[in-house]
């Protein structure tokens, strides 16, 4: 019983554990590393993958990106890999989400934890399209809610129809 526990246990997480970073149109290791060396020196060593269905057609929200502190691991969402979105937007996220790395969240007094704190974004605005990207930001909301009601997150990396 417990070796087939085991075994499953392995199974399940190794499955998890496949990373899948090669898009339609993007490859996710590629912009990794041009940002790893541009940005960081090349000193991060994170997994990255595409996560999710590129068809998808969110009603609400969407999370762009994350990154998993425990798997040193980047999830970019699919609805991304496509020729319509610019190279340098898919790059934003990526580094934002490299970010989240060297810039993990800081726990006040008050019990309060603050993801995207002061020094965080400060960095974050570092990226040179910065502006662009954020631009293409808007657009890409409207595109995909198909609507003009869109509210900027907290969390930078989702984009939605409702403030939370
Ligand atoms: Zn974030």
């Amino acid at each position: 019983m417990l070796k087939m526990f085991v075994r499953f246990f392995r199974k399940k997480r190794m499955k998890t554990l496949v990373l899948r970073p090669q898009g339609t149109h993007y490859n996710l290791k590629e912009i990794y590393h041009r940002i790893n060396a541009e940005y960081f020196d090349n000193s991060l060593d994170l997994g990255i993958t595409w996560q999710g269905n590129r068809n998808c057609r969110p009603r609400r929200s969407i999370r762009l990106g994350s990154y998993h502190p425990h798997k040193q691991m980047i999830k970019i969402h699919r609805i991304l890999d496509r020729p319509d979105v610019p190279d340098y937007f898919v790059a934003s996220i990526v580094y934002h989400e490299m970010l989240h790395h060297v810039l993990p969240p800081l726990h006040f007094v008050n019990r309060r934890r603050r993801v995207h704190h002061r020094a965080f974004l400060e960095k974050e605005k570092e990226f040179k399209e910065y502006q662009l990207a954020q631009e293409f930001g808007v657009l890409l909301k409207k595109q995909i809610f198909n609507t003009n009601k869109l509210v900027f997150n907290r969390r930078k990396e989702k984009i939605s129809t409702f403030k939370n």
